[in-house]
């Protein structure tokens, strides 16, 4: 088995694999993590996917909550302190349904926990610093080119089959030919990432909470989010600014200022951007190559999809391949993995990520809070935390699955 791009996404895979014994060469460019917080909020579904792959205490001890803490989320009005606000994501609703609590930590150290593990696995070879260059497939097997990143070695490791976890940019997408969905917004987002301990101070007023959305009228709808990182110090912040905006020609100071709603000392460590849009991959099989996480779907950190829907495409796929390679899985039970996967995303994308943009612009739109009854119809936004309850992903339709094909 070949695996190229070892972020959270190809090692959980790669780790899946190689505990039903599958042999794996897993490939990724960079020998360590990406020091970005990115995705945080792992559900109780992935730290049940932990559970599995033998490293659940490690990632709750990787980056541990201070006592009094917690990881609840909330939404607040034009300012971070606002007197209109609610709980947001409250993803303790449903946690019955699951055998793990949620967890919430920055990707590195997700990802150090998950290369760390991967590391006591005999049946896999992880070759950090390397990149794929290019493959080529026949009807028995696949051929990776690979090199390394800075040296002149190279290799061409061959497998059954080839899956692309390599990130939204995907090498492995592209060169199979899989097209992609897009929905675009034509909106820039920048991400910051900055020390506080004041922001500390000032959030004590809103206790157990990790991460909020600012609603802005003047956003349309587009999220401004903070995030703790290092409780009490570090923070993300992501907002949307114009096209064009550059790290040297725009005031993050003042952005970050106004959204909190009060001056405070802060020291910015990271700038960086990405464009806000919803893509996603025609098929997330061509022959025998496959692409999952990023690779097949990407989208806004909007209700914090994304690590999390990358992680069960890898538990999808994971035991179909190994089925079929011990020989007791057919062409359908592999072709079900993009039948089952694609649909889930692609109804995320709709039905939850896009519709937080539409939501929340129609309400800022059409309400002020100068408006007879406004707190009201504010707080009446997440009665019963919707958002949570509602999201069932299910594979109604599958060819393997039996019954009406209705969920
Ligand atoms: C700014 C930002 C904020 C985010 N915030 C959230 C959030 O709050 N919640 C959430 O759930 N998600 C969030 N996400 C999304 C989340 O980070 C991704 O969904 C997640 O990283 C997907 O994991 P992946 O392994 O599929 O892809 P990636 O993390 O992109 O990993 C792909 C890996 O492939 C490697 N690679 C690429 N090309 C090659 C090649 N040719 N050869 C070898 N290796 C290669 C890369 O080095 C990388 O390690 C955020 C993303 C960004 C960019």
């Amino acid at each position: 088995m070949l695996i190229n791009g070892g972020g959270p996404v190809g090692t959980g895979l790669a780790i899946e694999l190689g505990q039903r014994g599958m042999t794996v060469a897993l490939v990724e460019r960079y020998p360590n993590p990406q020091p970005v917080p990115k995705g945080q909020n792992l559900t109780q579904r992935t730290m049940e996917h932990f559970q599995v792959w033998g490293c659940e205490d490690e990632l709750r001890q990787a980056h541990p909550i201070p006592k009094g803490g917690g990881i609840g989320g909330m939404t607040c009005y034009r300012t971070l302190l606002t007197d209109h606000h609610y709980d947001w994501l409250n993803r303790a609703q449903v946690s019955d349904y699951y055998a793990c609590a949620n967890a919430r930590l920055p990707q590195y150290a997700t990802e150090a926990v998950l290369r760390a593990r991967v590391a006591q696995l005999d049946t896999v070879d992880v070759f950090y610093g390397w990149q794929g260059d290019a493959f080529h497939q026949d009807s028995e097997s696949v051929t990776l080119e690979v090199s390394e990143r800075h040296s002149s070695g190279s290799k061409s490791p061959k497998g059954s089959y080839l899956v692309g976890c390599d990130g939204s940019k995907s090498l492995i997408r592209t060169q199979s030919g899989i097209s992609e969905t897009f929905s675009e917004h034509d909106k820039l987002m920048a991400l910051l990432v900055f020390r506080s301990e004041e922001l500390d101070q000032l959030l004590k007023r809103y206790p157990g909470k990790a991460f909020y959305n600012v609603l802005h009228p003047d956003f349309e709808g587009y999220w401004q989010f903070f995030g703790r990182v290092d409780h009490g110090l570090s923070w993300f912040f992501h907002a949307p600014v114009p096209l064009g905006t550059t790290a040297e020609n725009f005031d993050f100071r003042a952005m970050l200022t106004r959204a909190v709603g009060t001056e405070f000392a802060f020291e910015i460590d990271y700038i960086g951007f990405w464009d806000l849009r919803v893509a996603v991959a025609d098929t997330y099989q061509a022959g025998r190559v496959f692409v999952a996480g990023d690779a097949a779907h990407s989208h806004p950190p909007y209700g914090g999809y994304g690590i999390n829907l990358g992680f069960e495409d890898a538990r999808n796929l994971g035991w179909k391949l190994a089925a079929t390679l011990q020989g007791w899985g057919g062409p359908a039970l592999l072709e079900s993995y993009s039948k089952e996967r694609q649909p889930v995303f692609a109804s995320t994308a709709d039905e939850f990520i896009e519709n937080f943009i539409t939501e929340d612009r129609a309400f800022l739109a059409n309400h002020r809070p100068t408006d007879e009854g406004f707190a009201e119809l504010w707080q009446g936004r997440n009665k019963g935390a919707d958002e949570v309850m509602a999201f069932e992903p299910n594979y109604a339709g599958s060819p393997i699955i039996g019954g009406q094909g209705q969920p």
